[in-house]
């Protein structure tokens, strides 16, 4: 597919496949095009051409699709957007009630059950700002799997958290993979691709400039430009 913001093509022809329970890492400069892609995923942006598909259904800007979609692709970002005047329990139960329309018990016993898959369980009743950034950012993974989605988009959910608190981000997300979870997620965290990630895909200036198993792609990178990239990281 093809993006192109006015008349600058930040996309230029990528093509890719991910398969169901895949853990895709995507890695590359700033400005290659990581975020975009993972936002024309869901929908959250226009393409010029080319097509995407989820789980069969293609992704357009019709109004009723979209809304589905987004009931299957879960998106989290750095920052993590919960509902100040709600609680950890009502930010989770919020989209499962109003989108999905689910009964108040099942969204609460899903809420009960995805706080404890991120470790949270007690914190059902806090409220986001007795939370520290780890914590709020492992309620905004947990609202987003509260929706049952069949794929989990990760935009460099780690980078505005400390290093202790991003370990606990990466667990979750970690935990999640193994579960068998697809997932495709930016990050900077290079040791956290090359564990956990099945494929890496290096992005550079709008392409995927190179692909593959992740343990391979950083034992050897094959272009110039990946290489350097790799080792500017460590
Ligand atoms: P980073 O690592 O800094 O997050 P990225 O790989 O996620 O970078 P993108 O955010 O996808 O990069 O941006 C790719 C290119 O598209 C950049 O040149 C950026 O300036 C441009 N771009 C992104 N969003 C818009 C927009 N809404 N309008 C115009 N240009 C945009
Ligand atoms: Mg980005």
């Amino acid at each position: 597919m093809h993006k192109s913001f006015g008349a600058v093509e930040v996309l230029k022809g990528v093509s890719l496949t991910v398969e169901r329970g895949q853990v895709v890492a995507l890695i590359g400069r700033s400005g290659s095009g990581k975020s975009t892609l993972l936002r024309c995923i869901n929908g959250l942006e226009t393409i010029q051409s080319g097509r995407i598909e989820i789980a069969g259904e293609e992704v357009t800007q019709d109004k009723e699709k979209l809304r589905h979609l987004r009931t299957e692709v879960g998106i989290v970002f750095q920052s993590y957007n919960l509902f100040p005047h709600l609680s950890v329990g009502e930010n989770i139960m919020l989209a499962p009630k109003i989108v999905k329309k689910v009964a108040a018990k099942e969204a609460h016993d899903t809420a009960r059950e995805v706080l404890q898959l991120v470790g949270l369980s007690e914190k059902f009743d806090a409220y986001p700002d007795q939370l520290s950034g780890g914590q709020q950012q492992r309620v905004a993974i947990a609202r987003s799997l509260a929706m049952h989605p069949k794929l989990m988009l990760f935009d460099e959910v780690t980078s505005a958290l400390d290093p202790e608190l991003t370990e606990e981000v990466l667990n979750v997300m970690e935990r999640l993979a193994r579960n068998g979870m697809t997932m495709i997620l930016v990050t900077h965290e290079m040791g956290f691709a090359k564990r956990v990630a099945n494929t890496t895909v290096f992005m550079h200036k709008g392409r995927i400039w190179e692909e593959g198993p992740s343990q391979e792609l950083f034992a050897n990178p094959q272009t110039p430009e990946l290489r350097q990239f790799v080792k500017a990281d460590v």
